[in-house]
């Protein structure tokens, strides 16, 4: 299969070597084609240690970041997953390869369409990709058993909070505009416990609960 030496090697040497051990997140990112989410003239560096432009002023995420906010999240077979931030739609496929249903929704409209319609031509049929502000959640689809915010904003969004099921874990990176640390909240059915503290630098959330 086209790049499947380098996908190998990604796994290997920028996530395994940094700790990542979660054998189904390990799985997915050696299966999910990343070459096909990022512009044709940058597929050579596609499996590269590094955020790749995508237009629109956004980024994929380093392939690491991802493996490592996977791993954080915990998802499962039976889970219901909301990704804020689609993107390219790279981290709503390797989510969709974990569990049973994946809604994101991305704020630009243009990156929204051309994630839908690359994941449809992938077979991704267990992702629904919606056009909107993130920061709000997607109440008709909640509660979600995890939630992944791949945006940095301020801080996790109440209405995200909301829409977490108990027992459900919630990944964002919250900070400074220009640096962030990942949270990791798991929800309980009397509070939410914070963990996380790796350090990390994303592009704003922007939105009514985000930056403006
Ligand atoms: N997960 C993406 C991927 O796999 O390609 C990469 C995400 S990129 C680092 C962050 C994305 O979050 C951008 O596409 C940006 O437009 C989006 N974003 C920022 N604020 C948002 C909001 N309030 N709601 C939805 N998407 C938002």
């Amino acid at each position: 299969m086209l790049f499947s030496k380098q996908r190998t090697q990604m796994v290997k040497l920028q996530i395994v070597s940094r700790g990542v051990r979660d054998e189904r997140v390990l799985d997915a990112m050696r299966h999910v084609p990343r070459h096909l989410f990022v512009p044709q003239a940058r597929q050579s560096d596609a499996y590269d240690d590094h955020p790749i432009p995508i237009g629109n002023g956004q980024t994929i995420s380093q392939p690491y970041m991802v493996a490592l906010m996977t791993e954080l999240a915990g998802a499962g077979e039976a889970d219901r997953v909301l990704e804020v931030g689609t993107g390219s739609g790279y981290q709503a496929a390797i989510l969709a390869e974990l569990a049973a249903e994946v809604i994101t929704i991305e704020r630009h409209v243009e990156l929204a369409d051309s994630a839908r319609t690359r994941l449809e031509g992938l077979g991704y049929d267990n992702v629904t990709v919606v056009a909107g502000d993130g920061t709000l959640g997607c109440p008709e689809h909640a509660p979600y058993d995890v939630i992944i915010v791949t945006a940095g904003g301020p801080h996790v969004p109440e209405a995200l909070k909301s829409q977490l099921a108990i027992d459900g874990r919630l990944v964002c990176p919250v900070g400074a505009r220009d640096m962030q640390r990942l949270v990791v909240l798991q929800r309980t059915p009397g509070e939410f416990i914070e963990t996380g503290g790796v350090g990390c630098i994303f592009v704003p959330l922007v939105g009514e609960e985000g930056w403006t």
